[in-house]
């Protein structure tokens, strides 16, 4: 097991994008790492908002401008290998570092070779997205219910381990389903959930680079998204919310109009109508 002569690795979530929803923890580590090994989704502001004395490794496991990518493998290197010393090593990954972003097996990786590793929540896109656009994912009248799937599956595929058809039923039951990694795939998704069954006319919306200037919120229904995604060209990263709560959007944005006016502090993009 680690002692006083290995180092801690952090894995710590960075929120969906704007610095300033970062955790009070996570801040505190990024000021006093020794090293900070990131993931491409980080906001660029928070990146270099890192003392220029800290070590910063870029693992973004998008090709990179040679064609490289770090694979996970590399990474589990990495940080045992910055954690022999008696570092502090961060692993900063966006949104939760435990919601699809590997921080389980680089935990258990960590933990096969006896680096002290702890876990740091974030804000998690997929709550925050739909949130910052005015979309709460539960609601006493609307949705009892949330459940987070990647979309980056193909749902034609036999060995999915995603049951489509049960998750048009969690809909239809009154639930709300939160797609993350699902543009790519968006139309083969959406036309899974109404083979199984769930109301063409049930309300949808994509929400891309939630937080960020650029922020774009795209609504219809599950029949209607894919082509007003396409005509709005979203791209990844993007948030797609399925289920009767994205109606409450326009009460909720009336709202952040008025806060807007009072504060100036929300972005018009982030009010964007469609
Ligand atoms: N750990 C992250 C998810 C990583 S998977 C989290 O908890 O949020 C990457 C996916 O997250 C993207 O494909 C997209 O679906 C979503 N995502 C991350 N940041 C986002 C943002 N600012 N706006 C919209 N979607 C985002």
């Amino acid at each position: 097991m680690s002692d006083a002569e290995t180092g801690t690795v952090y894995l710590v979530g960075a929120g969906p994008g704007d610095p300033d929803l970062l955790t009070v923890r996570a801040r505190k580590l990024l000021d006093s790492a020794d090293v900070v090994a990131h993931d491409s989704l980080v906001h660029d502001d928070l990146i270099e908002s890192i003392p220029a004395s800290t070590r910063q490794v870029d693992v973004g496991k998008r090709p990179g401008p040679d064609g490289e990518r770090t694979t996970q493998e590399e990474i589990h290197d990495l940080l045992v290998e910055t954690a022999s010393e008696p570092a502090s090593v961060v692993r900063l990954k966006c949104g939760d570092p435990t919601v699809f972003a590997r921080g389980g097996e680089e935990a258990e990786a960590l933990d096969d070779a006896g680096v002290d590793c702890e876990i740091v929540p974030g804000v998690t896109s997929a709550i925050a997205a739909p949130g910052v656009a005015g979309i709460p994912v539960t609601h006493r009248e609307h949705a009892s219910a949330l459940t987070v799937v990647t979309g980056h599956e193909d749902p034609t595929k036999a060995e999915s381990a995603l049951d489509w058809g049960a998750l048009a039923d969690q809909v239809a039951a009154g639930g709300t389903l939160s797609i993350l990694m699902g543009v790519g795939k968006l139309p083969k998704n959406m036309a899974a959930l109404e083979t199984a069954g769930l109301d063409p006319e049930t309300p949808v919306a994509m929400i891309e680079r939630a937080t960020y200037d650029d922020e774009t919120v795209v609504t219809g229904t599950v029949a209607t998204i894919a082509e007003r995604a396409r005509e709005a060209d979203i791209s990844p990263p993007a948030v797609t919310l399925v289920g009767e709560v994205v109606e409450i959007r326009e009460a909720v944005d009336a709202c952040l109009r008025s806060l807007q006016r009072q504060t100036g502090r929300v972005s018009s993009a982030r009010l964007r109508s469609d």
